[in-house]
């Protein structure tokens, strides 16, 4: 089967990835996508990150009406920095029958150079780019380049920062995720200060 892999730290996830992975199921085509909450993203360290359980129950409701879509907790059972090279090596390992597509984000396409161990990773995985805004196609070395293929997908302003930062202002965060991830934000005051 191909598999799409949506790694992040959904802290929180929000319409902008939804979008990404139907787009890039529909287009590839894609038998699954496995959202695959990071529970301690390299990228992140400069900032605190809400409770993993928290992003990964959020994740979960945010798919759980998609019969394609399934949320991965692989990297919540490793110890330590969540990097895609180990994580894609065990699958690969794990499941040898499935084909693995990595989806990105323009912003990480622009950052896939200084990945650990990115040119093991290339061999393990194609990459999938959308696109975002802020972000164009960058140059990358030739062999990166010729691992990343791209979907497009409407551009969506939406981030995760400017959903914290709503919720710490006391805005609405209405139609920028599902209900169900808007609900669990406001049952557990997710982001409030
Ligand atoms: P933060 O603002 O905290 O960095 P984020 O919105 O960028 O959050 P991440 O969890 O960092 O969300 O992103 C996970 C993946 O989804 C990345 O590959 C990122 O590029 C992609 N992504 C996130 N938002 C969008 C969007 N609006 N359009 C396209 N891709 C997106
Ligand atoms: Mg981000």
């Amino acid at each position: 089967m191909r598999i799409g892999i949506m790694g992040g730290t959904f802290d929180p996830i929000h319409f902008g990835h939804l979008i990404a992975a139907e787009r890039v199921r529909d287009e590839l085509p894609l038998d699954y996508v496995w959202f695959m909450p990071a529970a301690e993203p390299p990228h992140k360290h400069s900032r605190t990150v809400a409770d993993p359980i928290h992003r990964l129950r959020m994740v979960e409701k945010a798919v759980v009406d998609h019969p394609k879509f399934c949320v991965s907790k692989l990297e919540f059972e490793r110890q330590g920095t969540s990097y895609t090279a180990e994580t894609m090596s065990i699958l690969q390992k794990r499941y040898p029958e499935h084909e693995f597509y990595f989806i990105v984000g323009a912003d990480m396409v622009h950052d896939l150079p200084n990945w650990y161990r990115i040119q093991q990773l290339i061999q393990d995985v194609q990459f999938v780019g959308l696109n975002r805004p802020g972000y164009g196609r960058p140059e990358l070395p030739d062999a990166i380049a010729k691992r990343v293929r791209y979907v497009s997908m409407p551009s969506i302003g939406i981030t995760s920062t400017d959903i914290r930062r709503k919720r710490a202002a006391g805005k609405s965060v209405r139609y920028l995720v599902p209900e169900g991830v808007r609900e669990y934000m406001e049952a557990n005051r997710l982001y409030e200060t």
